[in-house]
């Protein structure tokens, strides 16, 4: 048998056979070493129980290392190059289905339960293209789908912002968006070297739990997120500022606001970084009842 795709050889032998030209409008960064994949899956607690759902298979690195462990994989795949050469790659695996896809488009919960109904519980595992990792994990969540978890590479700083705690200066609005639904934890920096071509940033590897429930109960979750975007709106003002300025009709509304933290007992001089998920989400179901 063939040595593994994730080896600089290998890899270079495939690229070479198919004439294939880095895209960097698609993130194609390849990962060319296995131990960094074997980890990744070790981290992801694939088995022959689950089923494994990639975004961007590439030439098939990652792919290979979950069929070999997983019980079924799905891969979503937007590069029509890459179909053939997939095709050639992981042919030693009955148990790939390469689907040519955009992922951003794509009705993830239907190739779920048609894909999956001999697996135990579904994970997403991957190494993202860098240019959509926040929209492809915001539509992993927001879509509510019987997921484990998701374990995937992204550019460090993303990740640092994704599990920051409250009044770290990484800690923002992604960082709520991502914990509301997950327990978040980077569990790996990764070195550029492990990759053709050579991305320009840092990279690290993220486990996303799902919670059982939202981390928090909220009266309305639109009005929590808009209340969040407010609250981190202009980082160097206060919270109450911030609320003023950026929730509708903010400034008329203002001692329905100062009211609400008083009763929350939450310091509008605070700023918002500083708030916990609990504290917002008080906060929200305050101001909700109170506005509408
Ligand atoms: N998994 C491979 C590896 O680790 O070597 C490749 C990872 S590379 C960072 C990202 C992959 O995602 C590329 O194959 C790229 O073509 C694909 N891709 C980019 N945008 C995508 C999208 N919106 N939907 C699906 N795949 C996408």
């Amino acid at each position: 048998m063939n040595k593994d795709i994730a080896t600089p050889i290998r890899t270079k032998e495939i690229l070479k056979k198919y004439g294939f030209s880095f895209k960097k409008s698609l993130g194609q960064n390849f990962l060319i070493d296995t131990n960094i994949l074997d980890r990744i899956v070790d981290y992801a607690g694939v088995t022959e129980r689950t089923g494994v759902i990639e975004i961007g298979p590439g030439i098939g690195a990652l792919t290979e290392q979950l069929a070999k462990r997983a019980k079924q994989v799905v891969a979503f795949e937007i590069d029509q190059r890459l179909l053939p050469i997939l095709k050639d790659t992981l042919s030693p695996y009955d148990n790939v289905t390469v689907i040519h896809q955009d992922v951003l488009k794509a009705d993830v919960r239907t190739v779920i339960e048609e894909q999956f109904h001999d697996c135990d519980e579904i994970m997403v595992v991957a190494n993202l293209p860098y240019y959509v990792t926040t929209p492809i994990i915001m539509k992993l969540l927001e879509e509510n789908l019987p997921l484990k978890g998701i374990v995937v590479m992204l550019q460090k700083e993303v990740a640092e912002r994704m599990a920051a705690d409250p009044s770290s200066k990484e800690y923002g609005s992604l960082s709520i968006a991502v914990q509301f639904y997950t327990e978040a934890k980077t569990v790996m920096t990764v070195p550029k070297t492990v990759f053709v071509p050579q991305p320009n940033v840092d990279s690290a590897v993220i486990r996303l739990l799902l919670r059982e429930g939202p981390a928090v109960d909220v009266v309305n979750e639109a009005f929590f997120f808009q209340l969040i975007k407010a609250s981190f709106a202009q980082r160097r003002k206060t919270l109450l500022n911030n609320l003023v300025n950026n929730l509708p009709q903010g400034k008329e509304k203002k001692p329905i606001i100062e009211e609400v933290l008083k009763e929350t007992q939450i310091d509008g001089k605070r700023r918002g970084e500083a708030l916990s998920i609990d504290e917002f989400a008080a906060l929200s179901n305050g101001l909700y009842k109170a506005l509408f």
